[in-house]
């Protein structure tokens, strides 16, 4: 490596654009920077909280914003499933009165079936948009993504592992799911990279698509 040829040491500033030699920008949270915006940057990047910000130049989801996201995924997902069910239930119960037939299997088996394709739904939505999008509706209307920890995309196994972990493990089982929830919360929101219990089982990190810059 030669360490004087001017072509291959000029680099831009992140911030204002400008083009210096190597030796005179430093490399702040993954962005090149000059010393004249190095103060305002720095300061930046500290208001947005140090231990927030990784190398790569993320800022991590915390808890407020995640939950946020996770409850708008709850209405995509919960409003559709009530109005079907406020159009089916009823239609279903007069069908059984007029077969004056008092089969409750009738009624248990749609509603296990119903509950079942519901939750097929729910694993097609959560893993078909981690894998080709990166983010859920909610997500990406809070303007997260989620990534693995060394900045690559979700491929179907982690898409499909974590949407396990969460949905199943962590938020699936009565009672336990009180205890592993609030675990996990506090876990996002105590970790400096704000990792929920299945982002460190699957090696994932929930960061804004804007990076600091
Ligand atoms: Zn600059």
């Amino acid at each position: 490596m030669s360490q004087q040829e001017p072509a291959q040491t000029v680099l831009a500033c992140s911030q204002c654009g400008r083009t210096f030699a190597h030796s005179d920008v430093v490399q702040i949270a993954g962005n090149w920077v000059c010393g004249d915006c190095k103060p305002a940057f720095l300061s930046r990047v500290m208001a947005s909280g140090a231990a927030t910000v990784s190398p790569l130049g993320w800022r991590y989801g915390g808890f407020w914003i995640r939950f946020g996201a996770r409850f708008i995924d709850g209405f995509v997902l919960g409003v559709p499933l009530l109005i079907l069910a406020a159009v089916l239930i009823p239609n279903l119960l007069r069908a059984q009165v007029g077969a004056s037939n008092p089969a409750t299997p009738g009624l248990a088996a749609f509603g296990l079936s119903f509950i079942l394709i519901y939750f097929l739904v729910v694993v097609c939505y959560e893993v078909v948009m981690l894998k080709y999008h990166g983010a859920t509706l909610g997500k990406m209307a809070c303007g997260l993504r989620v990534v693995r920890s060394d900045g690559g995309s979700l491929g179907w196994g982690v898409s499909f592992g974590r949407f396990v972990m969460w949905n199943v493990v962590t938020s699936g089982i009565p009672y336990l799911n009180l205890v592993f929830m609030l675990i996990s919360g506090i876990m996002a929101g105590t970790d400096g990279q704000k990792r929920a219990l299945h982002d460190r089982v699957c090696d994932t990190r929930v960061v804004f698509k804007q990076r600091i810059a």
